[in-house]
C-alpha cells in the first residue's frame, strides 16, 4: 500500500503518520521526491482502513499495490533511482558504458584493454575473475588473482570496476569492487541475493536465461528487502527457440521495466547476440529504446580470447560503437 502525501506537508506530521504505521507492525519506506512524499508500506496491510487514512488532511490518496515487488516498484518510488558506482552515476538520465574483456587473462591483457576502453569513452571497466562456464573443462577464470589484476587496472585507469560474484563466501574479496555482478545463472540464487542485500554495494543483476520480468524484479526485491537498494538491472537476452543468435535480446523489457520499476536498466548486447558484428546494431537499438547504459565485451585479441571471443569487439570497433551511441543520445 502507498500513501501519497499532499505537497508541502510538515516534517512533524509525516513523522507522526510514519510512527502510527510502524505501531501497526508495518515496515515503512519513505520516498521524498522533489514535489511529493510517498509513504510505502510493507507487511500485512489488510487491517489498515484506507478510507480512514485518505481523509487525513495531509494525505492526497491511498493506493493498494497488487504487485509482489514493493521496493523495486515505481509506484513506491516514482522518480528514477540513480546508483552511484564508484563516483559514476547510473540511471536518471546518466548513461553509463561498461566495457572490458569477458575474462581477465593476464596483467598485460587487462591493462591494455582497460586503457583502450577508457580512451574510447567507457566509464566503468568490466572483467570476469570468477567465470560461470557451462563446461567444467573450460577456463574458469583467474579467480582471486584475476580480481587483484582488475583492481590494478582500476588503480591505473581510475575507472570503477564491475565483476561477477558466484559465491557469497567470496564477498570479502569484493571489498574494493565498485559494482558486484550477479550473472544470469545466479539470478535466482536466493541465498546469494540475501547476502548481497546485507551489503551496501551496488549490484548489477542480470536477467536469468529464461526468466520473466516479474521473476527478475522479485530477485531485485530480495536484495532490496535486505536493505540494499543499490540495484541496476541488466537485460542480456533470453532463451527462445531461435538459435542463430546466442540468445534473443528482449528490448521491450527495457520499455516495460521503465514503467514497472525505478531501478536503472542497462543492456548487454554481447551476451545477447554472441556475435561481434551484431553488437553495434543492438547497442544502438538499446540506446534508442531508453536503456540507462550498455555492457560490452572488448578484447585486444578476440581470436585468442579464453572466453567469448566470437562476441568480443576490438578496441577500435568499440570506439566506433561508442561514437555512434553518442549520436543516438544526441537525437534523443
Ligand atoms: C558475463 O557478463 O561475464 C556473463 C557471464 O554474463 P551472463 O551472466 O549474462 O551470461
Ligand atoms: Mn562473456
Amino acid at each position: 500500500m502507498i500513501t501519497v502525501l499532499r505537497p508541502g506537508v510538515s516534517k512533524e506530521k509525516v513523522v507522526s503518520l510514519v510512527d502510527w504505521f510502524e505501531n501497526q507492525g508495518l515496515k515503512v519506506h519513505l520516498s521524498e521526491g522533489e514535489y511529493q512524499t510517498i509513504i510505502g508500506l510493507i507487511g500485512d496491510t489488510s487491517k489498515i482502513d484506507a478510507d480512514m487514512i485518505e481523509v487525513l488532511d495531509i494525505v492526497e490518496c491511498v493506493k493498494r499495490i497488487s504487485e509482489p515487488y514493493k521496493k523495486a516498484n515505481r509506484k513506491f518510488h516514482p522518480e528514477d533511482s540513480i546508483i552511484d558506482v564508484g563516483g559514476v552515476k547510473v540511471g536518471g538520465g546518466n548513461f553509463s558504458i561498461m566495457a572490458g574483456p569477458c575474462s581477465i587473462e593476464s596483467e598485460e591483457q587487462i591493462l591494455e584493454v582497460a586503457k583502450a576502453v577508457k580512451d574510447a569513452g567507457a566509464n566503468i571497466l568490466r572483467g570476469g575473475a570468477f567465470k560461470p562456464r557451462t563446461s567444467p573443462y573450460d577456463f574458469q577464470g583467474m579467480r582471486d588473482e584475476g580480481l587483484r589484476l582488475l583492481l590494478k587496472a582500476k588503480e591505473v585507469t581510475g575507472l570503477p570496476i564491475v565483476t561477477e560474484i558466484m559465491n557469497a563466501e567470496h564477498l570479502p574479496l569484493f571489498d574494493d569492487v565498485d559494482l558486484i555482478q550477479v550473472g544470469a545463472r545466479n539470478m535466482q540464487n536466493f541465498e546469494l541475493l540475501k547476502e548481497l542485500g546485507k551489503t551496501n554495494k551496488p549490484i548489477l543483476l542480470k536477467r536469468g536465461l529464461a526468466n520473466t520480468l516479474k521473476e527478475w524484479l522479485m530477485s531485485a526485491e530480495y536484495i532490496m528487502a535486505g536493505g540494499n537498494e543499490n540495484v541496476i538491472l541488466c537485460e542480456r537476452g533470453i532463451r527462445t527457440y531461435e538459435t542463430y543468435t546466442r540468445n534473443t535480446l528482449d528490448l521491450s523489457a527495457v520499455a516495460a521495466l521503465r514503467e514497472l520499476t525505478h531501478l536503472p536498466v542497462i543492456v548487454d548486447p554481447s551476451h545477447a547476440t554472441g556475435i561481434a558484428r551484431m553488437v553495434e546494431p543492438m547497442a544502438l537499438a538499446a540506446t534508442a529504446v531508453g536503456a540507462d547504459g550498455l555492457m560490452i565485451e572488448v578484447h585486444n585479441n578476440p581470436e585468442k580470447a579464453l572466453c567469448d571471443g566470437a562476441q568480443s569487439l576490438t578496441p577500435d570497433v568499440f570506439a566506433k560503437v561508442v561514437a555512434k551511441v553518442e549520436k543516438i543520445r544526441d537525437v534523443l
